[in-house]
């Protein structure tokens, strides 16, 4: 299939809302809104280097894609408004494969009302790359950074961690897939972004800081450190596991706290709230430590060190 009649196969198969001029001009054209501000973020995926072709289905990618560019505004607590995509395909890639892989990218903008703008479509001479930007938007003053977090503040995850890198061990080490590994394993290449809950606790005055878990809780926290000039508890006997994880780290003896710290990709997000505005938040979450007014991080109720999950 050639350039353009891969980018209207594409076109015909992502409709979009009637007030936006999406794929088929030189650029995509969005109305503003008073009292809004534009949020918007890429994500590069590397064959090799986030996902190994022949491990991950077209499908799980397709939705992977988009769904870890979605957490970014979901991270601030935006809404997200419409994505581009760009592709640079090797000549391994079959048509059939390109179906599956946009069948994934449909699957998860349907599930959020997300709809796809644009994009780019090029050849690769060796791996395939995957490049998504995605808009959205958020009332003026309104998004959550990273920092703003305060000393005293409690930090919070809106769920379980550790599950992605745990399906991700299932992966590499080739353990027989039973249902709590199956569990794991789809939580590794289906991940939910935390669009609602994020909408949700941005309309919170007291949640200070907030971003989503991609590098693992190791390395994110220290983002919120630096950005904000404070220090962090983690209460490591007090991170949320799912009970799939913890079985199936007991089978094959894995240690859940580390596999939750250093392991990234649960796409939860992490937020620091005011005490007295925690016990107020209609969203589900879990405490787990507190934020210091020095610029130390310690780990309670572990001796190590967690670092989370480093490119380079
Ligand atoms: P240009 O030459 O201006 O870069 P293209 O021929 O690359 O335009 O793209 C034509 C239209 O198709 C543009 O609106 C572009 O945003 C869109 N487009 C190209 N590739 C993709 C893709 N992979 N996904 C979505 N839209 C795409
Ligand atoms: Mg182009």
């Amino acid at each position: 299939m050639d350039e353009f009649s891969l980018i209207e196969k594409i076109r015909k198969g992502f409709p979009i809302p009637e007030d936006i001029t999406g794929i088929g001009d030189d650029c995509a054209i969005i109305p503003q809104h008073d009292g809004f501000e534009t949020l918007i973020s890429t994500d590069m995926l590397v064959e090799g280097s986030h996902f190994i072709l022949d491990e991950i289905s077209p499908f799980q990618l397709g939705w992977k894609s988009a769904a870890v560019n979605f957490s970014d505004i979901a991270a601030m607590g935006g809404k997200p408004e419409g994505s581009f995509l760009a592709l640079a395909l090797p000549s391994k890639i079959r048509n059939s494969w390109i179906d599956d892989f946009m069948d994934g990218y449909r699957t998860i903008s349907m599930k959020y009302g997300i709809p796809l703008l644009g994009g780019d479509t090029t050849s690769s001479p060796d791996r395939l790359t995957i490049c998504v930007t995605v808009m959205g938007k958020a009332g003026i003053g309104k998004a959550k950074r990273r920092s703003t977090a305060k000393a005293d503040d409690l930090i919070c995850v809106t769920g379980c961690l550790g599950d992605s890198a745990g399906g991700l061990a299932v992966v590499l080490k080739g353990y027989e897939r039973h249902s709590d590994e199956e569990y794991l394993v789809e939580k590794h290449y289906l991940p939910e972004p935390r669009i609602e809950e994020g909408m949700i606790l941005a309309g919170y005055e007291g949640v200070h800081a907030m971003m989503d878990i991609s590098d693992g809780i190791g390395s994110d926290i220290r983002h919120i450190m630096e950005e904000s000039g404070v220090g962090a508890i983690i209460d490591t006997c007090a991170l949320p596991h799912s009970p799939q994880l913890v079985r199936m780290c007991s089978r094959h003896g894995l240690n859940v706290k580390d596999l939750s710290l250093e392991g990234g990709e649960d796409y939860e997000l992490l937020f620091t709230v005011d005490p007295a505005v925690e016990r107020t938040l209609e969203v589900k979450h879990y405490v787990i430590g507190r934020i210091t007014s020095d610029s130390r991080l310690e780990w309670k109720g572990s001796d190590k060190d967690y670092m989370g999950f480093r490119h380079f």
